[in-house]
């Protein structure tokens, strides 16, 4: 809560700079001279695509929002959370090329069409008959999980996926009860599926979901977008799993290279359910497999991100000493190494290869024709894969075709981000009333695709 003057603050954060204990501080810190050093890897031009490009792509774009709300109690708030997820019809791109520029207002319209949302207890916000808000987070958790079903002839809720991934985790460091910090109870046990209860005397209810232990992060007072957010990233990444599984079901697998997945974000979870990431990485190469059997081809999924030091790197990076011209020519691509990492963006000496825990796909940086700047990851979709030691590109057959897609739906006015690649082409997405017929509708797409 901003407070009167305080945004007198500019000049005084500057005064702060200026100090001559944060000084010495920055004299003891190490400096890297970027106009001075050539990078350590030189970008590339991308192989180009032999497969045929999906006819589809499904994007998945989750946003979270926290309100105030009344109900007596001071400070009380609700976290709003929403995932988007659209179809985008890439032939329907085609003859809108034509005729640019979309209408932002067409898409606006879809895109409301195709949300899901869900709405969490934030802090002072207490349902039911429970005895914190923390409780009621997290039974609201496991309600949107619970209750998720995105396909009305395929009932499979969400949570069951989850639940899959669960029995992925490893049982060798049980975690502290879930109302440890409610009620200061130091059982330690595994979370089982479903409904279950702690096992000291007051027996009180366990929900799967809190195996992500967003809880840990909700706070009583002030807002609470760390756990919001945790929980967001969560519900994209089971949606992106749940879909695949449900092809599995469908046995539509063999088609599924015919549909590309755009994910908002790195392919990684962060915080406190980033034992997530370990198994969906398996679960993902699980179903890869049995794609790869049938069709000798790969999943295309690929994250894209928005912000952070990744893109400030590259663009960073991308500045040449000629004025007036860029490192990168339009699809000049790089794959990132744990060493370029370690050494260029994120400082570390660290023997333990980065994002090791929290990441199940690796990031590259790549121009598009139309010279926009994405920093992208693509999934470890086998144990070869799953890999940061060399930059051999051809240990990702998806790769070409990840790259013809970004050169299709990124136009260089709309760099970075997921959001506008969707919005670009607000008049070829179709969305998905996750809730109606999903599957039938993916299913109509993979069969018209050749
Ligand atoms: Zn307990």
């Amino acid at each position: 809560m901003p407070y009167e003057g305080e945004f007198a603050g500019y000049r005084a954060l500057q005064r702060l700079a200026d100090t001559e204990r944060v000084k010495q501080l920055l004299t003891r810190a190490r400096v890297h001279a970027p106009a001075s050093s050539e990078p350590a890897a030189l970008p590339a031009q991308a192989p180009t695509a032999d497969d045929a490009l999906p006819q589809f792509v499904v994007a998945i774009d989750g946003s979270q929002s926290e309100v105030d709300v009344r109900n007596g109690y001071p400070g009380a708030k609700v976290g709003y959370l929403t995932v988007a997820s659209v179809l985008l019809d890439l032939e329907a791109v085609n003859s809108l090329d034509e005729r640019r520029p979309a209408d932002p207002v067409e898409f606006r319209k879809t895109e409301q069409a195709a949300t899901i949302d869900a709405a969490l207890p934030g802090s002072n916000v207490v349902t039911r008959t429970h005895t914190s808000a923390r409780v009621a987070f997290r039974e609201e958790v496991y309600d949107v999980f619970h209750n998720g079903v995105v396909d009305s002839q395929d009932l499979t809720p969400l949570l069951d996926t989850y639940e899959a991934l669960l029995a992925l985790k490893p049982r060798t460091r049980p975690q502290v009860c879930p109302y440890n910090l409610d009620t200061a109870c130091e059982e330690h046990f595994a979370i089982g599926h479903g409904l279950s209860s702690c096992a000291c005397t007051l027996k009180r209810s366990v929900w799967s979901t809190d195996a992500l232990r967003s809880h840990e992060a909700f706070r009583d007072t002030g807002t609470n977008g760390e756990a919001f957010g945790e929980i967001m990233q969560v519900w994209e990444r089971v949606l992106l799993i749940h879909l695949l599984r449900a092809f599995e079901r469908g046995d539509l697998l063999g088609s599924a290279h015919r549909l590309a997945f755009f994910l908002d974000g790195p392919l990684a979870l962060f915080g406190h359910p980033a034992w997530l990431s370990a198994a969906i990485s398996s679960e993902l190469q699980r179903l890869n497999a049995k794609v790869r059997e049938s069709t000798g081809r790969d999943l295309l999924i690929v994250g894209v991100e928005k912000s952070g030091a990744f893109v400030a790197h590259f663009e960073e990076l991308d500045k040449s000493e000629t004025a007036g011209t860029t490192r990168f020519a339009p699809r000049d691509y790089m794959l990132l190494t744990d060493d370029y990492i370690k050494e260029r963006i994120i400082f570390s000496t660290s023997e333990k290869r980065y994002g090791l825990d929290t990441y199940f796909g690796r990031k590259f940086f790549y121009k598009t024709r139309s010279g926009a700047r994405i920093v992208a990851s693509i999934p470890f979709l086998d144990p070869k894969q799953d890999t940061l030691e060399t930059a051999d590109i051809s240990m990702y057959p998806a790769f070409p075709v990840t790259c013809a897609l970004l050169d299709k739906l990124v136009s260089s006015r709309f760099p970075n981000a997921l959001a506008p690649i969707v919005s670009a082409h607000a008049q070829a997405a179709i969305p998905l009333h996750l809730g109606a017929k999903v599957l039938e509708q993916l299913a109509k797409a993979l069969m018209l695709a050749t």
